[in-house]
Order: C-alpha cells, then structure tokens, then sequence
C-alpha cells in the first residue's frame, strides 16, 4: 500500500507514540523514507513531544491533537502541488 502525505501526517501522533498498527507503522517508515516533506514533519512534530516529554510528566495538553490536526492541515493546504504523491 502506498501511503499520500495526509495519510501519513493524519498519523503522525500515533506513529511518534507507538500506538499504531505495525503494518502502517511499515507502511509509514516506507513513505518518510523517499519523502522529505513528511520527513521534515515528522522531525519538528517529534521535537516539540521531546520538550514536552522533558518535564517528566507526558501528558499531551488538552487540545494538543486538535491543535496538532489544524496545523497540519494547514500545511496540506499549503503543500506544493506532488506532495501528495
Ligand atoms: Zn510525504
């Protein structure tokens, strides 16, 4: 199966906290691995958990998904045309 960007950045979340399906966890490491758009994503996504995580106490704030959704989607709409590939 071949993943679009939005499929990927719908899960994002998911994949950084390892509650996902080990077949799209595959499916998803497949796609960031030749696309750097999601790649990039995925990086700045990841490093805003690590500071939360810093403070010991990992709980996502109330909102942050929502909040996390909307930007992404953003993003989609933003993204160049092919990003969706
Ligand atoms: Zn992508």
């Amino acid at each position: 199966m071949v993943l679009s960007c939005k499929h990927v950045w719908r899960e994002i979340s998911n994949y950084i906290e390892g509650t996902i399906d080990a077949k799209v966890r595959a499916d998803i490491e497949n796609h960031l691995a030749h696309c750097r758009h999601c790649a990039a994503v995925l990086d700045s996504t990841r490093n805003i958990l690590v500071l939360v995580a810093d403070e010991r106490t990992f709980e996502l704030p109330v909102g942050y998904s929502d909040r996390l959704h909307n930007r992404l989607s953003e993003l989609i709409e933003a993204a160049p045309p092919g990003a969706e590939a």
